[in-house]
């Protein structure tokens, strides 16, 4: 994930009402139960085979399956059954692909709903919800603002945002008595137990401050230390460790998330492959070594699914303000849209109830969406719009597209984002209630033609399954969350760091694109009592041709659909090693 924070350290410093949340967690200590377990029920459901879920954000197929092959993540390698000869108790799928944008929250939520971002409604870091005239922002990238983070850990932030029901309580449904853990990641709705530890939200929510400690850790200006961010990974899987030392058995599923993978590559110097490499080498394997070893000792390896995924990889862009498309200054997106007479909503979490803004901007890397309000009923200005109604295609929409359009051409409007955008996508809008159409590209003068068309046109080989990923996200019955305008910044299609822009303050790495880069998401799943030809034909089936993140869900919830596997008393001296 990705979070643009203000620059507060410490405890105690974070301004008041994030100040209330840490308080709120901490009082909480480093867990919080999600659910109270009637005394009577049983403590869990071992009738099914139990699940290990490892999310690792931000790394991308070709690094992690790497990685494992060349020998360079030994403890994952023998928590996936043992990697000799070629993993034979674990199924690498070659297939699965990140939804569009290719970000953290769109990606997760689509994970763990089993539906895409059209339907679940979270479109991306932060969008806007016209019914309710507020933002969502689980993680701000337009503006800085640690609280969103905060409260996805103390309020049920994402959980709250989201109409559609989560993998776990599906699993729930099936199994009342499924015991269910879940390590930091941001959706566990339906589990027993969110497991954190503080400095990890810390760390999540106050990004933009840990890189600054960094700096000062290390002496050097833009020189993050990599410390701060292992810490973070490390305490997670100490806490998870820890509490399976507790009374409680081993959950039947168990989720854990590591996030420093994607924090550092965004920002570290030396580009976010070398820095995603040894990140994986030396902090995220030796860590899940301890997770194993602990498993194993209460025998909580035995026939366990052991199943990992990714939401997105990393492309590397140039850390000025040149490449960053951000929010400040008259040749910004907001400043372009101000100049081509719209009324730019401000970039914080809530605005006055007042405000009369009739246009929104929400940000993610190479991609960002513009909402507009019908603006015939708030013309004037100081008059406050009414986002229920859909915005006209012809007076609102498309004076906008033509602005974009243009600027991109000759500049005129803001020089700094001339050439910086390689597709304007618009759609008719639909009024919010309903399902809305997929995107088309805009071509300038108010013609559009389907993506596929312009695709076969201007050939884009590094991206890849663009336009099913775009119905993915605009077709659904919450579609309108991704914009009456989309746009795509030059980024993934260019070979050249120079050449690559993105929406988002100053950044090392970033990701959002379509290219196979950000989008090629590793779905390794392993069972220690199986071969790979037989977990291979069971998830391949699950998942079928062209695979997207959706499918994930479909393939955690069968495979616990299955018998448990028998206890094993006898250990056969041949069985593999977990
Ligand atoms: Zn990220």
């Amino acid at each position: 994930m990705i979070v643009a924070a203000s620059l507060l350290l410490a405890p105690g410093i974070t301004g008041c009402a994030a100040s209330l949340k840490l308080a709120q967690l901490v009082v909480a200590d480093n867990d919080r139960e999600l659910r109270a377990r009637p005394k009577t029920s049983p403590p869990n459901s071992p009738s099914h085979p139990p699940i290990l879920f490892l999310a690792i954000d931000g790394v991308d197929r070709g690094l992690l399956y790497d990685l494992l092959r060349k020998g360079e993540l030994p403890k994952l390698a023998s928590l996936l059954g043992g990697a000799q000869p070629n993993f034979p108790h674990a199924y690498f799928d070659d297939t699965l692909l990140s939804t569009m944008p290719s970000s953290t929250m769109a990606a997760w939520t689509t994970v763990i709903t089993g539906v895409g971002p059209g339907e679940h409604g979270i479109t991306g870091n932060e969008f806007f919800i016209r019914e309710e005239r507020r933002l969502g922002a689980p993680a701000p990238v337009s503006f800085n603002d640690s609280n969103p983070t905060l409260a996805i850990y103390s309020d049920d932030y994402l959980d709250s945002l989201l109409t559609v029901p989560t993998l776990y309580e599906k699993m729930r449904e099936r199994e009342p008595n499924i015991l269910i853990w879940v390590a930091i990641h941001q959706l566990y709705r339906g589990a027993d137990r969110l497991l954190f530890a503080k400095s990890t939200i810390l760390a999540q929510a106050f990004e933009e401050g840990l890189i600054k400690l960094g700096d000062a850790v290390s002496g050097k200006p833009d020189r993050p230390d990599r410390g701060l961010y292992e810490k973070l990974d490390k305490d997670v899987i100490a806490k998870v460790e820890s509490d399976l030392d507790g009374k409680s058995p081993v959950p039947d599923v168990l989720t854990v998330y590591l996030s420093g993978t994607d924090l550092y590559a965004h920002v570290a110097e030396e580009g976010p492959v070398e820095a995603r490499r040894a990140y994986l080498r030396e902090v995220v394997d030796p860590a899940l070594g301890g997770l194993m070893d602990k498993l194993r000792e209460k025998h909580g390896l035995e026939g366990r699914w052991v199943v990992l995924t990714s939401d997105h990889g990393h492309t590397p862009v140039l850390h000025d303000e040149k490449h960053a498309l951000w929010t400040e200054g008259d040749d910004s997106p907001p400043g372009l849209m101000k100049k081509a007479g719209y009324r730019v909503r401000p970039f914080e979490m809530d605005v006055n109830a007042t405000d009369d803004f009739n246009a929104v901007l929400a940000e993610g890397g190479a991609t960002a969406f513009v909402y507009l309000a019908d603006r015939s009923v708030c013309e004037a200005a100081k008059t406050v719009c009414d986002w229920k109604r859909p915005p006209r295609y012809q007076e609102d929409v498309l004076p906008m597209a033509q602005a974009f359009f243009l600027n991109n051409q000759d500049g005129s409007l803001a020089p700094r984002l001339r050439g910086t955008l390689d597709m304007i996508l618009t759609r008719r809008p639909k009024p919010y209630e309903e399902r809305d159409l997929p995107f088309e590209v805009y071509m300038g003068d108010g013609r559009t033609v389907p993506v596929g068309e312009y695709l076969a046109q201007h050939p884009h080989p590094t991206y890849i399954d663009l336009e099913a990923r775009l119905r993915d996200l605009a077709v659904g019955q919450r579609g309108e969350r991704a914009g009456d305008i989309l746009l795509l910044a030059h980024n993934g299609d260019r070979e050249q760091v120079e050449d690559r822009y993105y929406f988002a303050g100053l950044y090392r790495s970033w990701h959002g694109s379509p290219s196979r880069q950000d989008s090629e998401v590793p779905f390794i799943v392993a069972n220690p009592r199986l071969s790979t030809a037989q977990i291979q034909q069971r998830v391949s089936e699950l998942l079928g041709p062209s695979p997207r993140q959706q499918k994930v869900s479909d393939v955690l919830l069968d495979l616990r659909s299955g018998d448990a596997p028998p206890l094993s008393p006898v250990r056969a001296g041949h069985a593999p090693g977990i």
